[in-house]
């Protein structure tokens, strides 16, 4: 005999079995929906491979999926024809996770089982959940084409091994379970059908049901073989056929998510070009929804032959979270991955798709607006991609986003423009981080008080987009961080008293004396029309990139030096007229310096700009709160110490 060394489990396999086994899974009999699944994809790519070499067939066209209950040992066997794993697949399929974002998720689960149970529901536990229920798991496997098969063997804690399997193998894999003495409950065949029909109907190769009765036990009818589920692709039938569960199992299938889609679009279509899909928009994200080899989920299948998963040409980036099925008619079937890039079949159907889709996400938008703001929530950020890349849809996206303002909840552009004030013309935004500290931002004070509604847009697509699109409904976007505002021609909510403003030659002099204070690091200083409550904010030029942009390109390393920023005060403010009149003072100069500088700062500090000299700023500022409590002499001895 030979020596078999252990190999053991990726770290990330061993955290998802140390889950799966160590929580009572409420509903263990989930395994075999995945074995199944697991089966039916083995199928369905050695019916594509076969197509240019038929030879894998071996003769034996057959592509089916057998579940045995033998009774006789106490194991359960799901087993395909399908396209088999060699030892190197064995070990890298069954011994490592490879979908991107489960070391995220694993992150994210931390040592708290409740919570991984709740996250490995939205990505399916796969092969692993075998574990649920047996204490060892065996799967014989031979890769279709090749003469030798091989085994691999684990109790799902130690790590696993591979071996030769010694004898000839069937093509296909067997996956063999030493059922738990807790989990003897799968070996009554009536509940294993149940299980199949649950599960398992959509499944679209044929599935066999087969008893091994033990010792002693009568032979029943159910000892022949005998299908359990229609075999036919569910995309196929028609809708009035399908209920909701035989959707909800589907989906689960083709997406690897345990959760209820939020939308499901079943279409046909017959013309010109045929096709079939049955589409799926998840509820939640994804967890590699940003990750760049994020790929669509939706698979192509020609004539119900499955050809190719993830294909770009098939839906947009901006719709990668669409999950599902796409059967086409027309294409031919050995068709290779590269004519699919280019085919004008492909280009066509993905318009088709792509509106359907939209068509959808409307019609839940206005049958369901709460609902729909939540689902935005979760993936509005990436469809906004496409007002960047896909200008073809532009307005339609435009039109279905919803954005944070300055009022409670999210709202569209045209409840927007319907809320805008008399005399208001454009519509008003601001780009940041977080939608609520940009509430606060002083660069919308003014905004504010005249009751102008304001977008807070925090997602980092933002900037990119309002490059591109230039407004909406005849009205332009315009930031209130860039260029003048102006906002003399709109109408004040409730009038207000105006404090007086430093004006005429005071304004210069202040104007004057500020810039020769603060000189290279602001571009400019002038009076703002937007402040009101905040003595100061800094604003970009006009024409210049949006701040957020900005920030976002030094990041990366794309833009170096520092922002060039124009410095706004607000002349009715009580500091400012103060300063006014320290200025024309020669007096206090000195003082009037460290108080243009540390103004500056503040608005800095505010806008998220890292300071020049923090330690400067935080030694001006005591100094001046010292003074403001009356500790005058103190401070300043303190401070040429
Ligand atoms: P997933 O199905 O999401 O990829 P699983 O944990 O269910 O994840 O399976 C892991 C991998 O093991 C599959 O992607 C596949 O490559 C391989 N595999 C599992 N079962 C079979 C099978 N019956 N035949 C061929 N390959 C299989
Ligand atoms: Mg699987």
């Amino acid at each position: 005999m030979q020596q078999e060394t252990v190999q053991p489990f990726s770290a990330d396999v061993g955290r998802v079995l140390d889950i799966v086994v160590h929580s009572l899974y409420r509903q263990r009999e989930i395994f075999l929906r995945e074995l199944v699944s697991n089966a039916s994809d083995a199928c369905d790519r050695l019916r594509w491979l076969a197509l240019s070499q038929p030879e894998l067939l071996e003769g034996q066209p057959g592509l089916h999926i057998d579940v045995v209950v033998d009774r006789a040992a106490g194991r359960l066997i799901v087993r395909d024809t399908g396209i088999g794993m060699d030892a190197d697949e064995l070990a890298r399929n069954l011994g490592t996770i490879a979908r991107s974002g489960t070391a995220q998720f694993l992150l994210e689960a931390g040592t708290d089982a409740a919570k991984g149970l709740e996250l490995i529901g939205r990505f399916g536990v796969g092969f692993y959940s075998a574990f649920m229920v047996a204490d060892r798991v065996e799967v014989e496997s031979r890769r279709a084409g090749a003469k030798e098969g091989f085994v691999w063997s684990s109790d799902g804690r130690s790590g696993f091994t591979v071996r030769p399997a010694g004898h000839d193998l069937p093509r296909g894999t067997s996956v063999i379970l030493h059922l738990r003495e807790d989990a003897r409950e799968f070996l009554d065949p009536m509940r294993i059908e149940d299980i199949l029909h649950r599960y398992c109907d959509h499944i679209g190769f044929p599935v066999f049901l087969e008893v091994i009765p033990a010792p002693g036990e009568s032979r029943t009818s159910l000892q022949k073989a005998r299908q359990v589920n229609r075999a036919s692709a569910l995309w196929t039938r028609s809708p009035s056929e399908i209920g909701e569960e035989q959707y909800r199992e589907f989906y689960r299938h083709v997406a690897h998510r345990f959760d209820e889609p939020f939308a499901r679009i079943h279409a046909r279509v017959e013309g010109r070009l045929s096709w079939t899909a049955l589409l799926f928009v998840p509820k939640t994200r994804p967890l590699d929804l940003f990750d760049p080899h994020r790929r669509h989920g939706v698979r192509l299948y020609v004539r119900r032959v499955f050809v190719t998963e993830g294909l770009d040409e098939l839906l947009p980036r901006w719709l990668r979270f669409v999950m599902g099925v796409v059967d086409s008619e027309d294409l031919p079937l050995n068709v290779s991955r590269e004519t699919l890039q280019d085919s004008a079949v492909v280009a066509q159907i993905r318009r088709q798709l792509v509106r359907r889709i939209l068509d959808e996400l409307e019609r839940i938008a206005r049958e369901d607006p709460a609902g729909f703001e939540a689902w935005w929530r979760e993936f509005g950020a990436v469809v906004k991609e496409g007002l960047v890349s896909d200008a073809d849809w532009r307005e339609r996206i435009l039109k279905l986003a919803r954005f944070p303002t300055t009022r409670s909840g999210l709202t569209d552009l045209s409840g927007y423009v319907a809320r805008m004030r008399p005399g208001q013309k454009a519509i008003y935004y601001l780009t940041g981080e977080d939608a609520a500290r940009l509430s606060n931002h002083p660069q919308l004070e003014a905004a504010r008080e005249r009751g102008i509604e304001v977008l807070l847009l925090e997602d980092a697509v933002d900037p990119f987009w309002l490059a591109e699109v230039r407004g909406f409904g005849g009205h332009p976007f315009v930031s209130l961080a860039r260029g003048e505002v102006d906002f003399s021609g709109i109408e004040a909510e409730a009038p207000h008293g105006e404090a007086p403003a430093v004006e005429g030659r005071g304004l210069a002099t202040l104007i004057a004396r500020l810039k020769s204070v603060l000189g290279e690091e602001v571009l400019d200083v002038r009076a703002s029309r937007r402040l009101a409550g905040s003595a100061v904010c800094l604003v970009a030029p006009e024409g210049a990139l949006d701040p957020r942009l900005e920030r976002i390109l030094r990041e990366h390393g794309q833009l170096k030096g520092p922002a060039r920023r124009i410095l706004e005060f607000d002349p009715r403010h009580p500091l400012i007229r103060a300063m006014a009149a320290m200025a024309e003072d020669a007096t206090r100069a000195e003082e009037f310096a460290e108080l243009a500088r540390l103004l500056l700062d503040q608005a800095r500090v505010v806008d998220g700009e890292p300071l020049p000299d923090p330690g400067a700023f935080s030694r001006r500022l005591s100094r001046f709160l010292a003074r403001a409590v009356g500790a005058a002499e103190e401070a300043a001895t303190v401070n040429e110490a």
